[in-house]
Order: C-alpha cells, then structure tokens, then sequence
C-alpha cells in the first residue's frame, strides 16, 4: 500500500502517519522530519535547506524528490509506505509518479486530512506554548507569521497538487477537525476500501 496523507501545515498528517506505521508495519516518510535531521547533522542539504524551512518556504523539488527516491528502496518500505509532506508541488507529485512507474509501483490512494485555518493557527500556537512548558526547543517556522507563510505556501503551490490526484481519482477527504482517534478511524475505513495496486516491492 502507498499512501499519501495530504493536508495543510498542523493538520495531524504526522501523527497520522506514525498510527499508521505502528498498525500496518509499512514506511512512515516525512520529508519535513528529514530535511530536520539533515539539519541536525549539518550535511550539505540540511546547510541548503535550514534558510529556506526557516522562512517557512519550499525546499527545492530535486533536494525532496533525491530524498525520496533514496528513502523508498529502504527496507522499512517493501510493505509500502506513507508519505507526510511530501508531494508538495505538482512538479513533485509527477517525480513522484515516475519514480514509483520505474518500479511499477503507484500510489492507491491520497487521504486529504481538512482542517479549517482558524484551527490550524490556534493548534501551531499550542503545539508551540507545550514546547516551551516542557523545555523544548520551538519549532522557528512554528512562530505565527512563519506559520501564516507557510499556509499561503501551501495554498499556492500545494493545493494545486489535489486536481492532479483527483484527476487519477485517488483522493478520499477525511475530517480533520475531530479528535485524533476518529481521524485515524476514519482513515482506516477509507484504507478498508481500497484496494492496493501492488502491496509489495520486487
Ligand atoms: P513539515 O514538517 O512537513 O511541516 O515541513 C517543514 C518544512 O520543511 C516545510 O515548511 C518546507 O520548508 C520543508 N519541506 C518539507 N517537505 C517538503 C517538500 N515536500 N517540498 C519542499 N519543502 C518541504
């Protein structure tokens, strides 16, 4: 199963996508998290990226579509994976297409978590108030203008992504403004009815 979990900024997609990897043993890729982790590492695409996420901008699509083209051919995807954050513009979702066709592989289905803004500024303003309460460093593109940023970013260049998986007729839509268990449950009804093109890699 190849799935991608699509939504805006703080819709839940992570927290998702870890359920879903816990429930059905397949890859959870974020490229949000990687793009981190590079950083943390001080490699050379976590020096590229760090100005840019900061800014709350898009990394450049060949920096996220060389990551997961890397990523996929790891063993903790041969069941399949999730993918959170990833394809972020339409040039992505066609890399993406084609790197899956090389190994005629495709994505089943693309989960659309909705969340109003409103909610999704106040959930941002939240998840920052606990990092601070624990210690925690804040997330820098978390500060709310960043975050404004981000989400006029992903109306520009994200959503425009949707058409292009309606036209395959691969989005399902979920309710994201319920609690996180009802989420998942819903989204395990949406996986109930599709049926995967290939679950397996090979
Ligand atoms: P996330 O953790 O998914 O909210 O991602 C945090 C930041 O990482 C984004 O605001 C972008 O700067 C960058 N990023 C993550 N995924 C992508 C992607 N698929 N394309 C471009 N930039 C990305």
């Amino acid at each position: 199963m190849i799935l991608i979990l699509f939504g805006p900024p703080a819709a839940g997609k992570g927290t998702q996508a870890a359920r879903l990897k816990a429930k059905h043993g397949i890859g959870h890729l974020s490229t949000g998290d990687m793009l981190r982790a590079a950083i943390a590492q001080g490699t050379e695409v976590g020096k590229r990226a760090k100005a840019i996420m900061d800014k709350g901008d898009l990394v450049p699509d060949e920096v996220v579509v060389g990551i997961i083209g890397d990523r996929i051919k790891q063993d903790d995807c041969k069941k399949g994976f999730v993918l959170d954050g990833f394809p972020r513009t339409v040039n992505q979702a066609t890399a993406l297409d084609a790197l899956l066709r090389e190994r005629n592989l495709g994505v089943d289905v693309v989960i659309v978590i909705e969340v109003d803004e409103a909610a999704l500024v106040k959930r941002v303003e939240t998840r920052a108030n606990e990092a601070r309460v624990k210690g925690e460093p804040v997330r820098p593109d978390d500060d709310p203008e960043t975050f404004k940023k981000r989400l006029g970013v992903y109306k520009a260049e994200t959503a425009p992504v949707l058409p292009y998986y309606e036209a395959q007729g691969k989005i399902k839509r979920v309710d994201g403004m319920k609690p996180i268990d009802n989420v998942t449950a819903q989204i395990e009804g949406v996986l109930k009815g599709t049926k995967p093109r290939k679950s397996w890699f090979g």
